[in-house]
């Protein structure tokens, strides 16, 4: 069994700041990774948007650089996934931790990182093609289509990405939006719109992926007059959003009814003594890596205070 004072779960940009800003004030943080070390970023290409980086930076260096900047001050990084919390709600308590089902670690505070995951679209046939043709990350998987036509789902800028990444290795990008316009941000669309070898099928809704071994067609409907045509696809790429990863935190911490874990305002605090979240695990408004950033430097400094009132 292992004790510290700052135990951070998760390892995007809000668990690594957070990191940095612990250890910086020598909580000696431990950081449990998670199953997708460094995060959602790391299934992305070119970040323009976060502040310091005029060229833009590709997401994977990114989170390499953070990890860096995290150990440099003494930030513990465990390769691990934490399947059992058991919070403490007495101040100043320890909160228990079971990572991998076997290793304990108990911790005064917990910074909780988790981020969210991608969301699928519920079809049996997109369970049947998982990795046969089914994806939910361009960047992971757009080389196994390369000079082949493909499918895009959504109308946020996680689509526009994913269209446009695409374009760049296959012959052809059908992108399907179920209104009559696209969510994502003006440039990304204009970006979208201007690609060549993109079609977007605005008002059209995917009601089945067709294939033997690996996918070769998607059916889909035009939702304003009900038709239907098939598109043959090799690739079909889900780009429709995101989900909190608290399952393991169900019925120990305050959530809304998506599953954010619920913060108190202008603040990492939750419901629970000693437990402070930050990045998209609570963030279901702005989820963009700065202010995920954000809110995990202010993680960081709200378990310093905490802590220092038992000194
Ligand atoms: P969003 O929630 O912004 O968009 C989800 C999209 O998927 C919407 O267009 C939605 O349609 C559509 N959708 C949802 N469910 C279905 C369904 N069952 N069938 C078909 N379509 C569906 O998610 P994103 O992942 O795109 O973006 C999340 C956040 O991350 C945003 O704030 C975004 O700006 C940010 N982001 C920024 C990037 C960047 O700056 N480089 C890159 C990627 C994301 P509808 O509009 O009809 O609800």
């Amino acid at each position: 069994m292992k004790k510290t004072d700052c135990l951070i779960i998760g390892s995007g940009p809000a668990g690594y700041t957070a990191a940095i800003y612990a250890s910086r004030a020598n909580l000696q943080p431990i950081m449990i990774q998670g199953l997708q070390p460094g995060g959602q970023l790391t299934t992305t290409t070119d970040v323009e948007n976060f502040p310091g980086y005029p060229n833009g930076i590709m997401g994977p260096d990114m989170m390499e650089d953070l990890k860096k900047q995290a150990e440099r001050f003494g930030t513990k990084i465990i390769s691990g996934f934490v399947t059992k919390v058991d919070f403490c709600n007495k101040k100043g308590d320890y909160h228990k931790i079971i990572v991998d089902e076997k290793d304990t670690y108990m911790s005064k505070t917990i910074i909780i990182s988790t981020g969210a995951s991608a969301k699928y679209l519920g079809l049996e046939s997109e369970k049947k093609f998982m990795g046969f043709g089914v994806s939910a990350c361009a960047v992971c998987d757009g080389f196994f289509y390369k000079g082949e036509d493909v499918v895009v789902v959504g109308g946020g800028d996680s689509a526009a990405e994913e269209s446009i990444y695409l374009s760049k290795l296959c012959k052809k990008v059908y992108l399907l939006v179920r209104k009559d316009s696209m969510r994502a941000s003006k440039i990304m669309q204009k970006r979208v719109l201007k690609t060549s070898n993109i079609e977007v099928l605005f008002n059209h809704e995917t009601k089945d992926i067709i294939g033997d071994q690996n996918v070769n067609k998607i059916r889909v409907i035009n939702n304003q007059n009900n038709q239907e045509r098939e598109i043959d696809a090799t690739g079909f790429f889900v780009a429709i959003g995101h989900k909190p990863n608290t399952d393991v935190f169900k019925g120990q911490i305050k959530m809304d009814s998506s599953g954010y874990i619920v913060t108190k305002a202008d603040s990492s605090l939750t419901d629970i003594h000693g437990v402070f979240a930050s990045g998209d695990v609570q963030d279901s408004v702005y989820r963009q890596a700065v202010t995920a950033a954000g809110s995990g430097c202010m993680a960081a400094l709200d378990a310093e205070k905490y802590l220092s009132e038992f000194e």
